[in-house]
């Protein structure tokens, strides 16, 4: 059976070079703190990577901090943002309010939802039917108590990317600090953390062909952040724990692979997707597609399929040998809607007919073609199941 993997917004295969430089390194065992020759050896690797993955997203190399994953670095920014020790932080903000979006990654919400128990007021901005945050709201929520803005690049869902350097800008003009999780779309899409002006910014090694279990955080030059994982003086103490030599490495060569083919990947990718954005459009009926129709991931489409479960599309599909995802692959296994799809405005029945295909640089016309034939036929079949198909 022909295998198409069509939900690269949930994991990356590994790029074959990546793969090749992970088998070349896996006898550097030293540890990256120790004096001796095996410990320098990883830490020039360690630190090579480093300037490959600040090169990426035009950082420099004193600005990355790596981590175990997405979750993490985003954990790490919104926790030593706001941490108030005065032992670790003696001029910390005594600000308790944080502005952020109602479509965030659960690695976002979850640590903002801890912090209003403990006391911390969070400012949820709503989204428009496309899921973007509108800039005059952030202005307008900003009070002398806000310490951090966090706001997605680019939603994982349905892809819509974010007007991040508007939001940059008015979170400089009142010196607030601004975290955005690019995990997503670093690799995906151009990425300057400059363009942008951010002061800190989350990527993932899985979502850009590296392996699971690392992950970076731009941390901009100057700013302290209290470490979340305490440890010892690794990652200039931000972050404690051996270096993860091998994942670094990976990483780096991701990142370097990404500088050098990011341009043409998108274009070839965005082909693909509008291929098959129109296939569907034209074989199916009675569907639309969410996010934005141009501020959009090239590699996301987000479909909804009325009078259908998503959840039974997705199965019939990879029975068929085609990988796709209702939604997040965090949420999936959870019976509720996702709260991005409720966000933009849909209704609960259509927000459960949804499906994320997210293509990847392994994709070829042929993956598309395949798709473009099984997809239409399993809908049709679903709907002469559906009651609801019946009904309308
Ligand atoms: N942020 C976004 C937007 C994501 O899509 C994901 C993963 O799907 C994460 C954060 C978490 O990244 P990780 O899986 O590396 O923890």
């Amino acid at each position: 059976m022909r295998k198409v993997y069509l939900d690269n917004n949930a994991t990356t295969p590994l790029h074959p070079e990546v793969k090749k430089v992970i088998v070349e390194n896996l006898d550097l065992f030293g540890n990256a703190s120790s004096v001796h020759f095996f410990g320098q050896e990883s830490r020039k690797a360690v630190e090579d990577a480093r300037k490959k993955v600040a090169a990426l997203i035009n950082a420099t190399p004193e600005e990355i901090v790596f981590t175990s994953c997405g979750s993490e670095s985003n954990n790490l920014v919104i926790k030593g943002v706001t941490c108030q020790d005065i032992y670790c932080k003696p001029d910390a903000h005594t600000g308790k309010h944080i502005i952020t979006s109602q479509i965030e990654h659960p690695s976002v919400m979850n640590p903002l939802r801890t912090l209003e128990r403990q006391g911390f007021k969070v400012t949820w901005l709503p989204v428009d039917k496309y899921g973007l945050v509108d800039p005059d709201l952030v202005k307008k929520a900003i009070t002398k108590q806000t310490v951090l803005i966090t706001i997605m690049t680019a939603n994982n869902e349905i892809g819509t990317i974010e007007p991040i350097a508007e939001i940059a800008k008015i979170a400089r003009e009142h010196e607030v600090y601004f975290h955005t999780d690019a995990v997503q779309a670093v690799g995906k899409m151009k990425v300057d953390v400059k363009d942008l002006g951010v002061d800190f910014l989350s990527l993932s090694g899985h979502k850009l062909y590296a392996p699971k279990g690392v992950a970076a955080v731009y941390i901009r030059k100057g700013i302290f952040v209290c470490p979340s994982l305490q440890g010892g003086h690794q990652e200039r103490g931000i972050r404690g724990g051996t270096e993860n030599n091998l994942g670094i490495i990976a990483l780096g060569k991701a990142c370097e692979i990404a500088m050098k083919n990011l341009d043409a990947e998108v274009e070839k990718i965005w082909k693909l997707r509008e291929k098959l954005r129109k296939g569907i459009e034209d074989r199916v009926p009675e569907i639309f597609i969410n996010g934005h129709p141009e501020r959009v991931m090239p590699n996301t489409l987000s479909v909804t399929f009325k009078y259908i479960e998503g959840e039974s599309i997705a199965l019939r599909l990879s029975a068929e040998g085609i990988a796709v995802s209702t939604g997040s692959a965090c949420a999936s296994g959870s019976l509720e809607p996702s709260h991005v799809l409720l966000a933009i405005g849909l209704p609960h029945e259509h927000a459960h007919g949804t499906i994320r295909f997210s293509l990847g640089i392994e994709n070829t016309e042929e993956d598309i073609d395949y798709a473009l034939e099984v997809v239409p036929r399993v809908v049709k079949e679903l709907r002469e199941m559906s009651p609801l198909w019946a009904r309308k």
